[in-house]
């Protein structure tokens, strides 16, 4: 099936407020530009010097979804232009966007990312890191970050039942912080939360937002690129 198919497939079980983001990594700007030519606009990619090239030579009302791990020291490369930083795990790195975004005379938008998953290695903050970060007077300072809402990953496996757990549990702290922090505020909505392999039961559990790569642009090829 072509790009173009798979999009229609994939916005064919979406409901209609949900997002589709196309994750592009590794992918070619051709690629992109197919999914683009179909009306595709969100793209995420999980590097920034990849993402800051492709900003470069795409067009420029692509919405550019950054959903990988982010280093401190990077964030000066893509706050010109990034819509929505998916990954932000830490109060440090929080801090680190707020200022790079003020250089940049913006206001980027942010997800927390929790740690849903049973593996070790997916980042995330924990509900009691996130709780400690928005009562700290440090962060009503923040004034060129504005959060939107969490994302996670759920942990890679067949058991669907686990999937369903750790997205319900995402759900519910979001849920949560809608509740006690975020009530006056419109903008907090978002929950991205869903790739090729579990967006079906992503989208069961509330996801708002779903960042798909492989299902659309085909398996990701790590050793030619
Ligand atoms: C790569 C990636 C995706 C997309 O994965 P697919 O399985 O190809 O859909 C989604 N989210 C994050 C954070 C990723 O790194």
């Amino acid at each position: 099936m072509s790009i173009a198919e798979n999009i229609d497939q994939i916005k064919s079980i979406l409901p209609e407020q949900v997002k589709l983001v196309a994750v592009s990594k590794t992918k070619a700007k051709e690629l992109i530009l197919e999914a683009y030519r179909h009306g595709q606009r969100a793209f995420g990619e999980n590097k920034v010097q990849e993402m800051s090239l492709k900003y470069e030579g795409l067009p420029k009302d692509i919405e550019w979804h950054f959903i990988g791990h982010l280093q401190s020291n990077k964030i000066k490369y893509i706050a010109p232009f990034v819509h929505l930083i998916h990954g932000v795990d830490s109060f440090k790195l929080l801090k680190a966007i707020d200022m790079e975004a003020r250089k940049a005379g913006r206001v980027i938008p942010v997800l927390f990312q929790f740690h849903i998953a049973e593996e070790e290695t997916k980042f995330g903050l924990s509900i009691d890191e996130a709780t400690d970060l928005l009562n700290s007077e440090e962060f009503k300072l923040l004034k060129n970050i504005q959060v939107r809402g969490v994302m996670g990953m759920a942990t890679y496996t067949e058991d669907e039942h686990q999937i369903r757990k750790e997205f319900a549990c995402l759900k519910s702290w979001f849920d949560l912080l809608k509740r006690s922090y975020f009530a006056e505020k419109p903008e907090f909505k978002e929950i991205s939360m869903g790739m090729s392999g579990d967006y079906p039961i992503a989208l069961e559990e509330g996801s708002t937002m779903v960042r798909i790569g492989s299902n659309i642009f085909g398996e990701r090829n790590y050793l030619k690129n």
